[in-house]
């Protein structure tokens, strides 16, 4: 592809001493590049699915698709390197449209086996700017059978910034087809809850770097609860990612956080997993949010 050789040629005129590895780095993305066009064709990509908690009912009802590529020699490549390079040589879109086929069939065959999970996609800047999603999608939902809120959207910050205009066209037509929208790693962009607000979104997902250490830094501790406030009185549920172990839970409950997601319930799992582990589920006893009026 053209921005393949690009990126090699920016690379030989940029770099006149040797970096050790930086070559071989090149190399593979170059390789992941190339390789991510055949990717969906090969049959190269599965979906993880990681669960969310309601801690107020004890109740899972969604869970957010995770992308997985297993390239045929390189193994295991995750999303965190992937996704940008596919938004970068444009073979995203592609990658989307199969995520959103997959997920349609499994709500549909959850919803036929007695399962009522929502799913939640991932999606770039790219497809939240594209005007046949809308259309895409509800075609998708007659073909499976499903209601539109079934699934939710979640679109980071710095990808709807990109293009508000055009993202907010998309994404008030998804609002009116009843799909949910989440900001997804909200609190590592630049965007002030005042911008966000104008959007049609229900829903704030606070970023894992504020939520991984909450047991112990006080500064997130801070952080997330005010977030948490502000988010309510926009009339916004709140969902912390990153919950790592049973203290933070306990944490953000009382805080009165919405939705608890992260290893400490369980990590990103192939369908059947999700499934058995459902099946073998019992829901925490976690404590019950204290209210703000109460305190001085
Ligand atoms: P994200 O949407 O913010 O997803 C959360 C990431 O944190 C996931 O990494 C998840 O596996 C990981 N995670 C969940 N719980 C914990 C925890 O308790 N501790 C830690 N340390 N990590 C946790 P993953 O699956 O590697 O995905 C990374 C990113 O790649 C995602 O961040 C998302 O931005 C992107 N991505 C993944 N799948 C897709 C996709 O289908 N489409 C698009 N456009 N992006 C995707
Ligand atoms: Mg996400
Ligand atoms: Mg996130
Ligand atoms: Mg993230």
């Amino acid at each position: 592809a053209d921005i393949a050789l690009d990126m090699a040629l920016r690379h030989r005129h940029s770099h006149q001493r040797y970096v050790e590895g930086q070559d071989e780095q090149h190399l593979r993305q170059l390789t992941l590049i190339r390789d991510l066009q055949d990717a969906v064709a090969n049959g190269e990509l599965w979906v993880a699915y990681q669960p969310k908690l309601a801690p107020r009912t004890g109740a899972v009802m969604q869970c957010e698709a995770l992308m997985r590529w297993n390239h045929p020699t390189l193994g295991f490549v995750p999303p965190d390197e992937f996704i940008g390079l596919a938004e970068r040589s444009g073979s995203i879109g592609m990658l989307s449209q199969w995520l959103l086929e997959h997920v349609c069939t499994q709500l549909d065959t959850w919803q036929q086996q007695g399962y009522r999970l929502s799913i939640a996609v991932n999606l770039s800047a790219s497809d939240v700017i594209d005007h046949h999603l809308a259309h895409h999608l509800t075609q998708l939902f007659e073909r499976h059978h499903l209601a539109p809120d079934k699934l939710s959207v979640e679109v980071t910050e710095s990808a709807v910034m990109q293009d508000v205009d055009a993202a907010m066209n998309t994404l008030m037509e998804l609002h009116r087809l009843g799909i949910r929208l989440a900001i997804d790693d909200y609190g590592t962009g630049y965007s002030s809850l005042a911008q966000i607000r104008r959007l049609p979104v229900k829903e704030l997902k606070i970023d894992k770097s504020f939520i991984q250490a909450i047991d112990t830094q006080e500064d997130d501790l801070t952080i997330v609860r005010s977030t948490i406030e502000m988010g309510h009185s926009l009339g916004l549920e709140v969902v912390a990612e990153g919950v790592e172990n049973r203290a933070s839970a306990e944490l953000l409950s009382t805080l009165g956080c919405d939705y608890l997601q992260g290893y400490w319930l369980a990590k990103p799992m192939a369908s059947e997993q999700l499934i058995a582990w459902l099946d073998s589920f019992e829901s925490p006893a976690l404590p019950q949010p204290v209210s703000s009026m109460k305190t001085p």
